[in-house]
């Protein structure tokens, strides 16, 4: 809203690029075909926290059924289950209002990464104002064609297998236990880390944070928790071969029984709705919720046209005939891996708003006077807009009076999160 111009002004920025490097560009894409999606989910449920969210019909352009992409996300919850029933039900609608209208396909990918940071705040921001206690991870999934975009906050991981046997993680855990760096982060924003209790001088139980006591260093809602415990994504965004690939997206309950590797390994094979059970059910003995979901990007069917049979030969000229397709199709089976290779598009994990939704020359001003707020959308006054930069260490070499710009709540927020005024939410 209020930005028409700031769109028209992206828009033309766009024109610059060569019109040769465009037109090849959409080429080779159209030259990969459209993959077919597949899924799975299962579910175990013991204390009733886990939910999930498949959505296959979402369209970028609405009405265009060529726009098509789906969403695949689990959310974790811990204290009850309302931060994650409010994500579930928010999340996506959150990061969909923070991409501008009217983007065609690749431009949209490339605005995602900054809209998944803006969707997960705003999530927790609004989720925090109802004053309830529970919390929960996210692990948020877009699939657009070849296309694979993941933001995660927490410790519910989605791993990627793609033929030719490289199975790679494309979230990152969330939990002070294992992420020193994410320990460092919430010390040096106020929080302290600690062990659960201590028995006979003896600290035990997993690393947690004070106040609090939890122990992933980031997630949606805790409101009761520091801030320093943000919701700002690690976000992911790969291009798969026209091999395709596997997606498996589970809770930590699964991830704590196997590694990515094991889970990737054991159910290749089997189709997506077997594959996300066999994950699921193979945690039947613990007390914690697991869910799975299982994604398969299937290549179009495009067969090769079949070699005819030898006809007429002798034993001899068939043996070698067989000798050359063993060798063609060893030779095959090495270009099947590397065109396995996957592309990344973009990774980034820092904890800095600063950092992640980075400099905007012309998206969030318009003519009309107005701003529009990087995190919650919402329409300002020239005097309202704080820049995401203003009072940082990057204001020496960013202009502190140049976007994207925050409210005065989506800045105070920005603070608290890194340690710089206390909390504003407080339960009674
Ligand atoms: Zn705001």
């Amino acid at each position: 809203m209020g930005s028409r111009e700031g769109r028209k002004q992206h828009r033309q920025q766009h024109d610059l690029i060569p019109l040769a490097a465009l037109i090849s560009k959409e080429m080779k894409n159209e030259k990969m075909g459209k993959p077919t999606v597949k899924y799975g989910h299962a579910a175990q449920s013991k204390k009733g926290e886990d939910y999930f969210l498949v959505k296959t019909d979402c369209q970028r352009v609405p009405g265009n059924s060529a726009s098509t992409f789906s969403v695949y996300a689990i959310f974790d919850g811990h204290n009850g289950n309302a931060a994650a029933v409010y994500s579930r039900e928010s999340l996506l609608s959150h990061v969909l209002s923070a991409i501008p209208r009217g983007l065609g396909r690749d431009e949209w990918l490339h605005a995602l990464p900054r809209a998944l940071v803006a969707g997960f705040v705003k999530t927790d921001k609004e989720f925090q104002r109802k004053g309830e206690t529970s919390g929960t991870t996210a692990t948020f999934v877009i699939v657009d064609r070849w296309t694979v975009t993941v933001a995660c906050v927490g410790d519910s991981r989605c791993i990627l297998d793609v033929q030719g046997g490289a199975v790679s993680d494309l979230t990152v855990d969330h939990r002070l236990e294992d992420n020193v760096e994410e320990r460092e982060r919430v010390t040096a924003s106020g929080g302290e880390v600690g062990r659960l209790s201590i028995v006979g001088g003896v600290e035990i139980g997993p690393l947690c944070c004070w106040p609090g006591g939890l122990c992933l260093s980031r997630s949606i809602g805790d409101v009761d928790v520091g801030e320093f415990i943000v919701p700002v994504p690690y976000v992911k965004q790969v291009k798969l071969s026209n091999a395709g690939g596997r997606l498996i997206i589970a809770s930590d309950g699964i991830w704590d029984a196997l590694s990515s590797d094991m889970a990737a390994k054991s159910c290749r094979g089997l189709p997506a709705e077997l594959a996300a059970r066999q994950e699921a059910l193979r945690t039947r003995g613990l007390k914690d919720d697991t869910t799975c979901i299982v994604v398969d990007i299937i290549p179009p069917e495009n067969p090769l046209p079949p070699v005819p049979p030898p006809k007429k030969q002798n034993k001899l000229k068939a043996l070698f005939f067989w000798k050359k397709a063993r060798e063609s199709s060893s030779k095959l089976s090495k270009k099947l891996s590397a065109m396995s290779i996957v592309e990344e598009l973009f990774e980034e994990g820092s904890a800095m708003l600063a950092e992640r939704l980075g400099d905007d020359h012309s998206l969030a001003q318009s003519t009309s006077g107005l701003f529009t707020c990087a995190i919650c959308q919402v329409d300002l006054a020239q005097s309202e807009g704080i820049s995401v930069h203003a009072g940082s260490i990057f204001s020496t070499s960013i202009k502190p009076w140049q976007g994207p710009f925050l409210c005065t709540d989506c800045r105070n927020k920005k603070d608290a999160m890194e340690g710089k005024r206390p909390s504003g939410i407080k339960v009674a």
